[in-house]
């Protein structure tokens, strides 16, 4: 069974951004180590006869707890947070709420998966986050990643602009929580691929990384995608330079395996008769970590098509309006061997994390 999100009061399901439950008007607190929602009084809970305290980023709508010791009573997430807009910049703020509850979401599914989390402030080339905004600094702010350091433009939690940039660079998505998964995506190449081997079978599949990034960004906005990018390609954006392509498809693989780990939570699964060309049942799990990449892929075919139908029902375009080649199959697979055999190189640095993983079911 995976942890369900629920009201510990009146147990109706919540949304992970929950801060008070809409049903019984309890105040909440998450619980990253149990995954699960606690009863806050007066700032604190106790769990497991430890304290727990509210995040003392609760008033921009962080709703994790922290346990007492943590530096500047920040929860794990909000301490990733490297810079932010200055506290008197209550417009840049406000918008900073909607982005890091995608990267709540984020480092929840980072964790899920057993990738491993440093810090930014515990080393150099950790894992930070710079949270500006290009309305209130003037200029543009590049969404990007170097050393660690992940970039984000505030700005893009506003939907006008964001959908504006959508149209103008012709892509069918664009999320904040794309960005995240993307960026973080440049950040785990260097710390996934720790070998002579793993670099050569990375280049077999998205191309020798060394080429010269600053032509790429010149051929790409001069004369866009190669024709026929789907043969070999998740996005039009992929296509650039090979730091992108795995990027993109380590994005991809964290959609993948978090819509279906949140289908699997709710309980849907697809009858086969439903699908008319199966004589099983498709039915996704929380963790592919032990299935071959083969099954992940497959149910994610069944399943990216139901979503696509039920999303067209409502006059949506598609949830996941992407085609996945054999091409592309390949580079997933290669992504699926590297998230499951990730190295947890010590303990400590896991527990940075999650401190009672061990206890986790
Ligand atoms: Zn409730
Ligand atoms: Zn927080
Ligand atoms: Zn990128």
């Amino acid at each position: 069974m995976i942890a369900q999100p629920r009201c510990p009061v009146c147990r109706h399901f919540l949304y992970l951004d929950t801060l008070v439950c809409p049903f019984c008007d309890a105040e909440l607190g998450y619980h990253i180590l149990s995954r699960q929602f606690f009863s806050v009084r007066k700032g604190r809970a106790v769990i497991d006869d430890q304290v727990w305290y509210t995040c003392s980023n609760r008033g921009w709508e962080c709703n994790w707890l922290v346990w007492e010791n943590a530096p500047a009573g920040r929860c794990f997430s909000c301490r990733l947070t490297r810079t932010r807009p200055d506290p008197d910049d209550t417009i840049a703020l406000s918008k900073l709420a909607k982005t890091e509850e995608a990267k709540r979401r984020l480092i929840l599914q980072l964790g899920d998966l057993g990738l491993p989390i440093v810090p930014w402030d515990i080393k150099p080339g950790g894992l930070g986050f710079d949270l500006l905004s290009s309305i209130s600094l003037g200029r543009p702010v590049m969404i990007g990643h170097a050393n660690g350091i992940v970039t984000i433009d505030l700005a893009e939690s506003l939907d006008d602009r964001r959908e504006a940039l959508r149209i103008k660079l012709g892509e069918p998505y664009r999320t904040m929580l794309g960005h995240l998964r993307h960026e973080t995506g440049h950040y785990y190449q260097n710390v996934l691929l720790t070998n002579d081997q793993d670099w050569a079978r990375c280049r077999d599949l998205f191309g020798d990384e060394r080429a010269s990034y600053r032509d790429a960004i010149k051929r790409h906005y001069s004369m866009g995608a190669p024709d026929g990018w789907h043969e070999n390609f998740i996005s039009e954006y992929a296509t650039m330079h090979p730091w992108e392509d795995f990027a993109e498809t380590f994005a991809h693989y964290l959609h993948i395996t978090g819509t279906l780990q949140t289908a699997a939570a709710i309980g849907i699964h697809l009858d086969e008769s439903g699908t008319n060309l199966r004589d099983t049942d498709v039915v996704p799990l929380g963790s592919y970590r032990d299935e071959p990449v083969a099954q992940l892929l497959s149910d994610w075919e069944w399943m990216s098509e139901a979503f696509n139908r039920i999303n067209r029902a409502m006059g949506f375009g598609d949830l996941y309006p992407f085609e996945i080649s054999p091409a592309v199959r390949h580079k997933l697979a290669f992504m699926h061997d590297l998230v499951t055999h990730a190295p947890l190189t010590t303990e400590e640095q896991f527990l940075l994390v999650y401190p009672q993983e061990t206890e986790r079911a």
